[in-house]
């Protein structure tokens, strides 16, 4: 590791042991190093393939219009991200179940739908996308898990779309583009990003709203500090409230309008765990 990260590794190892509540969010960077792609990083899917990016964009869509289609075309084309199934965390999502263990992060908001933070042993976990692995209805918002209906089996009998006791139609978990975040997780995480005093931002490009919304809500968290003048006066001051740390790969829009404090770049998977090496020596 290079002089100047090791530095800000040291750095945000001592702000997040000092902060009374700290939290993190993470994006598809996160898991770039399980094998699984993000969509606009160096290598996203987003920059090879145009077509997968305008499917995607439809996928809200063609729920609403035509359910029974929508569920043919999941259960016949395999997910973009390759099989989440076999997939397996890696030293950056463990690096943060450690600080949740080590009682230093209170809450992790992620944008995946992997699964790995769990998997990894987060369980102050707010899913904001949703996730591959459960099932929701559309009408009354409660989940399932994925194998708790045999949706093959739906097909095969032209049962399709799958309906809860409510009556209301089950779709994915996964929030489409263009779906609304499910109210629980909007209105938690927009808790925890107002509640927090160290927020730890890692892998995510910060640019899907509204989930890049909670580091500049956090940011306009301001609290008062008293500075003692010459005269021996004191004078209040406005102080952001809220130090943000970036982890990433390459700098965002966070990074350059100055929302995060700083940003260590390089791979999570070699940053967060040197970040839990310093926290565990302080
Ligand atoms: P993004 O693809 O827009 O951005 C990923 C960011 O992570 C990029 O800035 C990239 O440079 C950085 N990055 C890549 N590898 C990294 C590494 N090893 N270490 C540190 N940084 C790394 O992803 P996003 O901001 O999360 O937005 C994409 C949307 O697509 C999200 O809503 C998410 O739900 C979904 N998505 C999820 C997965 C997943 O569940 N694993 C994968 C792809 C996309």
């Amino acid at each position: 590791m290079e002089l100047k990260i090791r530095d800000l590794v040291k750095r945000a190892a001592e702000d997040l042991k000092k902060a009374n509540y700290a939290i993190a969010l993470s994006g598809a960077g996160i898991s770039t190093e399980s094998g699984i792609p993000d969509f606009r990083g160096p290598s996203g899917i987003w920059r090879k393939d145009l077509q997968a990016e305008k499917k995607a964009y439809q996928s809200y869509e063609k729920f609403l219009e035509d359910p029974k289609g929508y569920w043919e075309d999941r259960l016949s084309t395999p997910s973009l991200l390759g099989d989440l199934e076999e997939a397996k965390p890696n030293p950056g999502h463990y690096a943060l179940a450690e600080l949740e263990k080590m009682g230093i992060l209170k809450c992790l908001i992620t944008q995946n739908i992997d699964g790995l933070h769990e998997k990894a042993g987060s369980r102050n976990l707010i899913e904001y996308h949703g996730s591959y692995f459960k099932l929701r209805c559309s009408k009354c918002g409660s989940r399932s898990g994925i194998k708790e209906i045999d949706l093959e089996q739906l097909r095969e009998e032209e049962k399709l779309p799958p309906l809860c006791k409510c009556g209301g139609v089950i779709k994915s978990d996964i929030v489409h583009f263009k779906e609304p975040i499910p109210i629980d997780a909007a209105k938690r995480s927009q808790e925890e990003a107002w509640k927090c005093d160290v927020m730890l931002i890692c892998g995510t490009s910060a640019v899907v709203y509204p989930f890049a919304q909670l580091p500049r809500l956090a940011k306009k968290h301001m609290t008062e500090e008293e500075i003692k003048m010459e005269s021996g006066l004191y004078l209040v001051k406005q102080v952001p409230f809220t130090t943000i740390i970036e982890v990433n790969a390459e700098p965002t829009p966070l990074t350059e309008e100055g929302i995060s404090n700083y940003l260590i770049q390089g791979k999570a998977g070699e940053i967060l765990p040197g970040i839990v090496q310093e926290a565990k020596r302080l």
